[in-house]
């Protein structure tokens, strides 16, 4: 068995070629902490019974301490889980137009409160709104940080000590821990609840409302589904209830989508525009989620509502940063020139063609395979995700190959490239699906899996 003594001192690994080369560059007290984290790393596995680990070993572990600290803890990964709206992953990626206007307006002055023709303050309102409106038809429209914020804000400032009525079956949690119900309380609104978990009537609301009703409030059910013996009364019928009763409907479409899903052989998720016209007083739905762009939750409606909405006190403190809004008007404007099929990272995924996401995994499949690894190239799924369309999922290929060093090390291996791959496990494979991978990035991928294999 190994003993202590088989392990080099700090000094000695000090002495070390690539060692020294960090001294230079970071300063030595990081050089030798991370030398002392790598021996101490290798002495456990000594005393553990396995032989000791040669110099090499050490110095490439204390290197890869020092590289880690370097890293930025938010950086850029590449998904390979075939989830398009990922949102541990970061949801939405903005299009490269997105991404460009919000680096310009971060790193310089802006108009972001100023009006340029009349030489006086403006507004950051404005940015969005006319082309939120025309895109929806909406009469007016606010946006704010996140769609939580904004279900938030509409309710306090239309709702606040009064009753808002909703189904049962709405009253969902949507995701780290944020309920529906607890958001309503906080508002300062009465949440009143009609009809049972799987069904309720438009009658059921009508013998909820009385004097002290503000609302009627409809919930997507974005990440789950009831199926089987169920009802859910349309939104056309609600609007009609509410505007015989001079009550509000604010529908929290989660979601949101300015195009139709059954282009894609999705099932048809109502639009933004389709929740206007039926007759929804106010419509909020989040940013990065159909609609592809940055983080905002966006409230559109009457104007009279919206009016209100924009003087209470919340919609200072949920306001949004101008990089947001730069991003967001750009994302907005690939749907007003009708190109944000090709533009939208999302869109762009969701519609990507089978056949070329096929070809893509059999490339990567052909450059293992001239190197002696096995891989193989199968039908699967990938999952539109993140609480936007329940259960949806499209047909694609993936890349499914074993892993020489197991599964779990296997997965962290990839995790651990200076640009991480996350993939998928799937029974004994590491599967990865070209769905979710900007084509650019294939090489990359290419590359990390070629390591893999060659461990
Ligand atoms: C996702 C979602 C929200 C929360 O939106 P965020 O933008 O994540 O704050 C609220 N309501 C529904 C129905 C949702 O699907």
């Amino acid at each position: 068995m190994a003993s202590r003594r088989d392990l080099p001192s700090v000094d000695r690994v000090l002495l070390d070629e690539r060692i020294a080369g960090l001294i230079a560059r970071h300063s030595r007290p990081i050089v030798v902490a991370a030398v002392r984290d790598a021996l101490a790393v290798a002495r456990s596995a000594t005393r553990a019974g396995t032989t000791a680990s040669p110099i090499a070993e050490i110095v490439s572990d204390a290197v890869g301490r020092i590289e880690a600290r370097d890293q930025p803890s938010l950086r850029r990964v590449i998904n390979g889980t075939g989830v398009i709206i990922q949102t541990n992953l970061g949801r939405a990626p903005l299009s490269r137009e997105a991404a460009e206007a919000a680096a310009a307006i971060g790193s310089g002055y802006s108009t972001l409160e100023y009006d340029v023709e009349r030489g006086e303050r403006g507004s950051r309102t404005t940015h969005m709104s006319r082309l939120l409106t025309t895109l929806t038809g909406a009469e007016a429209a606010l946006a704010v940080n996140n769609n939580a914020a904004a279900v938030l804000l509409a309710l306090a400032a239309l709702a606040r000590g009064r009753d808002v009525i909703i189904a049962r079956g709405q009253l969902v949690e949507i995701g780290g821990g944020f309920r529906i119900p607890d958001v309503l309380a906080q508002s300062g609104a009465r949440l009143v609840e009609v009809g049972t978990t799987n069904r309720t009537y438009a009658r059921d609301y009508v013998e909820a409302i009385g004097d002290s009703t503000a609302a009627i409030l409809r919930v997507h059910p974005s990440n789950f589904r009831v199926v089987g013996f169920t009802h859910e009364s349309q939104l056309s019928e609600l609007a009609e209830i509410a505007r015989d009763r001079g009550i509000l409907l604010i529908d929290d479409l989660g979601s949101g989508s300015l195009i139709d899903t059954s282009r894609f052989g999705l099932e048809h998720e109502p639009t933004i525009a389709d929740s206007i016209t039926e007759g929804a007083d106010v419509v909020c739905f989040s940013g990065d989620k159909l609609l592809g762009g940055p983080q905002a939750g966006i409230i559109v409606g009457r104007s009279r509502e919206i009016e209100r909405v924009a003087r209470h006190p919340f919609a200072r403190a949920m306001r949004l940063d101008k990089m947001t809004i730069a991003a967001m008007e750009a994302t907005l404007r690939h749907y007003e020139r009708g190109e944000a099929i090709e533009k939208v990272p999302v869109w762009r995924m969701i519609g990507a063609s089978v056949v070329e996401i096929e070809a893509r995994a059999r490339t990567w499949g052909n450059a293992l395979a001239d190197r002696g690894i096995n891989s193989e190239v199968r039908s699967g799924r990938s999952a539109v995700g993140g609480g936007s369309l329940p259960g949806a999922t499209l047909p694609t290929f993936v890349l499914a190959l074993t892993s020489p060093i197991g599964l779990d090390r296997g997965s962290a291996f990839l995790r651990g490239r200076p640009l991480a791959l996350i993939a998928r496990v799937e029974h004994d494979r590491l599967v990865i699906d070209p769905r979710t991978i900007d084509p650019a990035d294939d090489g990359v991928v290419l590359n990390h899996l070629l390591e893999l294999s060659g461990l």
